[in-house]
Protein backbone atom coordinates (compact mmCIF):
# COMPACT_ATOMS: atom_id res chain seq x y z
CA UNK A 1 0.00 0.00 0.00
CA UNK A 2 2.58 2.30 0.88
CA UNK A 3 4.46 1.71 -2.77
CA UNK A 4 0.96 2.75 -4.23
CA UNK A 5 0.94 5.92 -2.50
CA UNK A 6 4.39 6.56 -3.18
CA UNK A 7 3.21 6.47 -6.84
CA UNK A 8 0.67 9.10 -6.10
CA UNK A 9 2.98 11.47 -4.46
CA UNK A 10 5.20 10.99 -7.60
CA UNK A 11 2.01 11.16 -10.36
CA UNK A 12 0.16 14.48 -8.53
CA UNK A 13 3.29 16.57 -7.41
CA UNK A 14 1.16 19.65 -7.54
CA UNK A 15 -1.59 18.40 -5.80
CA UNK A 16 0.13 16.15 -2.95
CA UNK A 17 3.37 15.83 -1.34
CA UNK A 18 5.85 14.28 1.41
CA UNK A 19 3.98 16.65 4.01
CA UNK A 20 0.13 15.40 3.04
CA UNK A 21 -0.83 12.73 5.51
CA UNK A 22 -2.70 9.72 3.78
CA UNK A 23 -3.42 7.19 5.69
CA UNK A 24 -6.89 4.87 4.08
CA UNK A 25 -6.77 0.93 3.35
CA UNK A 26 -6.23 -0.19 -0.40
CA UNK A 27 -9.91 -0.83 -1.01
CA UNK A 28 -10.35 3.11 -1.44
CA UNK A 29 -7.35 3.28 -3.11
CA UNK A 30 -9.13 3.60 -6.93
CA UNK A 31 -11.15 6.72 -5.36
CA UNK A 32 -8.55 8.44 -4.28
CA UNK A 33 -6.15 7.88 -7.39
CA UNK A 34 -9.66 8.51 -9.68
CA UNK A 35 -10.34 12.05 -7.22
CA UNK A 36 -6.53 12.82 -7.67
CA UNK A 37 -6.63 12.42 -11.57
CA UNK A 38 -10.00 14.11 -12.01
CA UNK A 39 -8.38 17.38 -10.19
CA UNK A 40 -5.76 17.46 -11.66
CA UNK A 41 -7.45 17.08 -15.08
CA UNK A 42 -9.72 20.06 -13.99
CA UNK A 43 -6.98 22.25 -13.27
CA UNK A 44 -4.82 21.78 -16.45
CA UNK A 45 -7.92 22.85 -18.27
CA UNK A 46 -9.15 25.59 -16.49
CA UNK A 47 -6.04 27.37 -14.41
CA UNK A 48 -5.39 30.69 -15.24
CA UNK A 49 -8.28 31.05 -17.02
CA UNK A 50 -11.37 31.07 -14.37
CA UNK A 51 -10.95 32.10 -11.18
CA UNK A 52 -9.95 28.50 -9.82
CA UNK A 53 -6.42 28.87 -7.67
CA UNK A 54 -3.83 25.72 -7.44
CA UNK A 55 -5.13 22.99 -5.23
CA UNK A 56 -3.22 21.33 -2.36
CA UNK A 57 -4.30 18.79 -0.39
CA UNK A 58 -3.18 18.57 3.42
CA UNK A 59 -4.65 15.43 4.46
CA UNK A 60 -6.25 11.91 3.02
CA UNK A 61 -7.85 9.78 5.87
CA UNK A 62 -10.16 7.60 6.79
CA UNK A 63 -12.05 9.04 9.52
CA UNK A 64 -15.64 8.11 11.14
CA UNK A 65 -16.03 5.30 8.63
CA UNK A 66 -15.37 7.54 5.42
CA UNK A 67 -12.78 9.44 3.31
CA UNK A 68 -11.97 12.61 5.04
CA UNK A 69 -9.85 15.40 2.49
CA UNK A 70 -8.54 18.38 3.92
CA UNK A 71 -7.18 20.89 0.93
CA UNK A 72 -6.70 24.44 -0.14
CA UNK A 73 -7.62 26.40 -3.39
CA UNK A 74 -10.01 25.18 -6.34
CA UNK A 75 -13.35 26.01 -6.70
CA UNK A 76 -16.89 24.93 -6.19
CA UNK A 77 -16.05 22.17 -9.19
CA UNK A 78 -12.92 20.84 -7.38
CA UNK A 79 -15.53 20.98 -4.16
CA UNK A 80 -17.66 18.65 -5.83
CA UNK A 81 -15.14 16.52 -6.75
CA UNK A 82 -13.86 15.94 -3.83
CA UNK A 83 -18.03 15.96 -1.75
CA UNK A 84 -18.53 12.89 -4.91
CA UNK A 85 -14.98 10.89 -3.97
CA UNK A 86 -16.41 10.83 -0.33
CA UNK A 87 -19.84 9.53 -1.47
CA UNK A 88 -18.26 7.01 -2.90
CA UNK A 89 -16.33 5.97 0.01
CA UNK A 90 -19.98 5.06 2.13
CA UNK A 91 -20.25 2.66 -0.18
CA UNK A 92 -17.20 0.90 -1.05
CA UNK A 93 -15.35 -1.48 1.33
CA UNK A 94 -11.91 0.33 2.52
CA UNK A 95 -10.35 -3.06 2.50
CA UNK A 96 -11.22 -4.55 -0.76
CA UNK A 97 -13.00 -2.40 -2.80
CA UNK A 98 -16.68 -4.27 -3.02
CA UNK A 99 -19.63 -2.46 -2.15
CA UNK A 100 -20.16 -2.09 1.53
CA UNK A 101 -22.34 -0.60 3.95
CA UNK A 102 -21.09 1.02 7.35
CA UNK A 103 -19.98 -1.33 10.52
CA UNK A 104 -18.45 -0.55 13.96
CA UNK A 105 -15.97 -2.00 16.00
CA UNK A 106 -18.00 -2.71 18.90
CA UNK A 107 -21.66 -3.38 20.07
CA UNK A 108 -21.28 0.18 21.77
CA UNK A 109 -21.57 1.97 18.33
CA UNK A 110 -21.18 5.67 19.98
CA UNK A 111 -17.55 4.47 21.14
CA UNK A 112 -16.48 2.39 18.57
CA UNK A 113 -14.70 3.02 15.44
CA UNK A 114 -16.39 2.86 11.97
CA UNK A 115 -15.25 1.28 8.87
CA UNK A 116 -16.87 0.24 5.13
CA UNK A 117 -16.79 -3.18 4.77
CA UNK A 118 -18.32 -5.71 2.62
CA UNK A 119 -20.07 -8.39 4.34
CA UNK A 120 -16.89 -10.71 4.20
CA UNK A 121 -14.68 -7.97 5.47
CA UNK A 122 -16.68 -7.11 8.24
CA UNK A 123 -17.25 -11.14 9.48
CA UNK A 124 -13.10 -11.07 9.46
CA UNK A 125 -12.53 -8.43 10.99
CA UNK A 126 -15.43 -9.20 14.07
CA UNK A 127 -17.06 -5.96 13.11
CA UNK A 128 -20.63 -5.37 13.98
CA UNK A 129 -23.75 -4.26 11.54
CA UNK A 130 -25.56 -0.77 12.15
CA UNK A 131 -28.77 -1.49 11.37
ZN1 LIG B 1 -14.14 -6.26 1.56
Amino acid sequence: MSSKIKILREDYPTLINDDTEIKYDEGWHNIVEGMLAAIKIYEDANLGISNLTPVYISKIESKFGALDVEFDGGDDVVQEIVIFSKTLSFKTCEKCGKLGKLYCSTKWMKWSYKKVLCTAHAVELYYYSIE
